[in-house]
């Protein structure tokens, strides 16, 4: 059985309970170090073989999936955050299929969660935004023309940004281009959220690439937008005290 778990966004943990267990029993983890915290490994035991996949092609990924599977051991494929997102695991799950190997996905707390525990913010503010989408700039990996930035960017909803802090000229542009978004629309650039080094960068639209530039932030970033991080808002219904609902009954002040 292949165990795929989401390692959380960095903070050892922040990993589920679910998750550390089977990291405990594994005979074999196979962890995405370029982004997953190596503090997870002290959850293993002894003995267990360790692969870090930043330097290895889905084949050869398969092929220790398989390896183990063949001689009856348990296999942990960690992924950073959540793996549904950004995460490549259908192409292994595709190829498991093939092999006729079980597996089954433990989920992680996202990236995007742990930036907006960073930044001690809620992304659907009443009045604000009801929504969040979550996309990345279209780099060397292409996005379908039907989401290209400047689209999504018409919707002038929360916005988060992922695998795009090389880009943020663009970004700042397409942003722009929806024709909702200002200059002066807040934004945030957070850091590493939720390890040792967790820095965030509060901005605007208009200033994204260049407050990246100043503090010198490449890569392993959100990038957040919206009016969700302003001072604007509704309070909400739902702990409004004159708002009737299935729970509590409301009274007239
Ligand atoms: N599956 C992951 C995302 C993998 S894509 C998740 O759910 O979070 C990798 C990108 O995620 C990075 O380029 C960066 O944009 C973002 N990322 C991952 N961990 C992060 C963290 N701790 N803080 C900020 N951004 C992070």
């Amino acid at each position: 059985m292949i165990h795929f778990i989401g390692a959380g966004p960095g903070a050892a943990d922040l990993v589920t309970v679910r998750g550390a267990k089977l990291l405990g029993e594994a005979d074999c983890i196979i962890y995405a170090g370029s982004l997953v915290n190596p503090a997870l490994l002290d959850y293993k035991k002894d003995g267990c073989a360790v692969y870090d996949s930043a330097s290895m092609t889905m084949e050869e990924v398969v092929a220790v999936m398989a390896e183990n599977e063949r001689a009856g051991k348990m296999t942990v494929r960690l992924h950073t955050g959540d793996p549904s997102l950004y995460g490549a695991i259908r192409e292994q799950m595709d190829e498991l299929d093939k092999l006729g190997i079980d597996y089954d996905v433990t989920p992680g707390v996202s990236a995007f969660s742990g930036a907006a525990a960073a930044l001690c913010a809620e992304y659907t503010l009443p009045d604000v935004s009801q929504s969040v989408i979550i996309t990345r700039m279209a780099g060397r990996t292409p996005v379908p023309e039907g989401e290209a930035l400047h689209k999504m960017a018409t919707h002038g909803c929360t916005m988060v940004l992922f695998l795009s802090t090389g880009l943020l000229e663009e970004v700042e542009r397409e942003l722009l281009a929806g024709g909702v978004y200002t200059k002066d629309t807040p934004a945030a650039i957070v850091y590493k959220a939720t390890w040792p080094e967790q820095r965030v960068y509060r901005c605007t639209v208009g200033t994204l690439a260049q407050t990246a530039r100043d503090n010198k932030v490449t890569k392993t970033a959100l990038i957040t937008i919206g009016g969700f991080l302003g001072d604007e808002y509704e309070r909400s219904k739902l702990y409004d005290p004159e708002f009737t609902h299935g729970y509590r009954e409301g009274k007239k002040s």
